[in-house]
């Protein structure tokens, strides 16, 4: 199943519940606006190499549009669109005053030089910056872009409309950027898990948790869970999984990644397994925090634990959430789990619209707030319409979203 068909799924199921209009269903399902872009640069050799860029905006009844970058290979229109349409309920359930958008390149930046890769996003900004901006949609760092990417992405807009550090976020603290920007989506998991851990009446120390992926998103999740006494007995990421029933020394890991490229290749100490048996392992809490679609109809009748936190956007296709419903498994969706990385990306844009640095604890308590209020919201209208915590997250998402377009009028 395409990524867009499954993000429509999840949709319909909750829409179907609320009686929502055919006609309303329609309006806040056709993205407002999808941009392709080429992007061809004269390569390190001498080539001349032509990528595909995309920018899918798709609602704005809340406010500016918001939603990271992604660079990766199977980057596409489809999976873009999937990705716009969650953040417009994400943005929603946490309740910030943004819409939302997507953008990427099909690309593997692996396989370029620093050069390059500057030279591409320069070259995207020059095809997207008159419909994007502080005011319309601001761009952040997703899958395989972080602070150096959104640098120049800053540097390259400013070239066409002067100074203006909130038209992208997830900036680098030296310019522009806000402390604890990079932490917040890994946070945010970790206070999540806490929160739910607690309403699931277990303790941090008799849960073990299997975690996939270990970039930015795996790697602070790994570190706030471990010093909140999770036991974490595997990671991965794209050179296998590393898994020690008896619990694995996470600042070790870290270190062994800092030192090697951001890998955990060659990881001592660990059993080594694949990232399909990592899904599978006998644990209480599994978090999958890489790429979308990991988890499907074919491996959910082997996935043991009961307890499931999307770090990463759409890990979960919609048949296997049903079987892994019926069977009684907790899954805390997407558009709740990883909503820190958004929420301080909106701290950074009013603190670059106030020109005014909060610091790093104001930034993290507003954080535990903003997540603790859309956790509660949540887990209430779970009980009391007795539907999953994606279903009722949808709920809310929905509901925000459907009563600002009625409110603004669409004449
Ligand atoms: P990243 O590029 O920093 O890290 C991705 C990690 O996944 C790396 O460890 C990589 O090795 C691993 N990986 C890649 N392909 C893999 C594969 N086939 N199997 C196993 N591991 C693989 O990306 P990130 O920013 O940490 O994003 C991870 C997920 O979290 C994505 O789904 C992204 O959309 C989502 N997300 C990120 C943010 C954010 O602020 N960065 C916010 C919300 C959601």
């Amino acid at each position: 199943m395409k990524a867009h068909e499954a993000a429509q799924l999840y949709f319909n199921r909750a829409a179907d519940l609320m009686d929502l209009s055919d006609n309303m269903r329609r309006l806040l399902s056709i993205p407002k606006r999808e941009v392709q872009v080429q992007i061809p640069v004269e390569l390190d050799n001498g080539e001349i190499a032509t990528f595909v860029g995309y920018r899918v905006q798709h609602d704005d009844a809340r406010g500016p549009m918001k939603g990271g970058l992604r660079y990766h290979p199977a980057v596409d229109l489809d999976e873009i669109r999937a990705l716009a349409s969650l953040m417009t309920w994400k943005t929603a359930v946490v309740n910030i005053p943004y819409g939302g958008a997507k953008g990427g390149i099909a690309i593997d930046p692996r396989k370029h030089s620093v050069r390059e890769m500057e030279l591409i996003t320069r070259k995207f900004v020059d095809q997207i910056h008159d419909l994007i901006g502080p005011d319309t949609d601001i761009p952040a760092p997703d899958m395989g872009t972080g602070a150096q990417e959104m640098a120049w992405f800053l540097n390259q807009y400013e070239k066409y409309h002067g100074y203006s550090p909130a038209c992208v976020t997830g900036k680098p603290v030296e310019l522009h950027g806000a402390e604890g920007r990079e932490e917040a989506t890994g946070r945010g998991v970790g206070i999540l898990a806490f929160k739910l851990m607690s309403r699931l009446g277990r303790k941090p120390a008799n849960t073990r948790v299997a975690l996939q992926g270990f970039g930015n998103v795996g790697s602070y999740c790994a570190a706030f869970l471990a010093e909140a006494d999770f036991k974490i007995v595997a990671l991965s990421d794209l050179s296998g999984a590393y898994f020690r029933p008896d619990g694995i020394d996470v600042s070790a890991a870290l270190r062994h990644a800092r030192h090697n490229r951001g890998s955990l290749e060659g990881f001592s100490g660990t059993e080594k397994l694949t990232n399909a048996e990592l899904l599978e392992l006998d644990v209480e809490l599994l978090i999958p925090a890489a790429l979308g679609g990991v988890i499907t109809a074919e491996n959910a009748p082997r996935i043991k634990a009961p307890i499931i936190i999307e770090a990463a956007n759409a890990p979960t296709t919609p048949d296997a959430d049903a079987l892994l419903h019926d069977r009684g498994a907790v899954i805390l969706p997407d558009i709740l789990a990883n909503a820190g990385g958004v929420t301080v990306s909106y701290f950074e844009w009013a603190q670059n619209r106030q020109h005014y640095n909060w610091g790093l604890s104001r930034v993290r308590q507003e954080l535990d707030k903003a997540l603790s209020d859309g956790f509660e919201r949540v887990w209430d209208m779970s009980n009391q319409r007795k539907v999953s915590l994606r279903t009722a997250a949808y709920f809310i998402g929905i509901g925000r979203v459907g009563r600002a377009t009625v409110l603004g009028g669409i004449r």
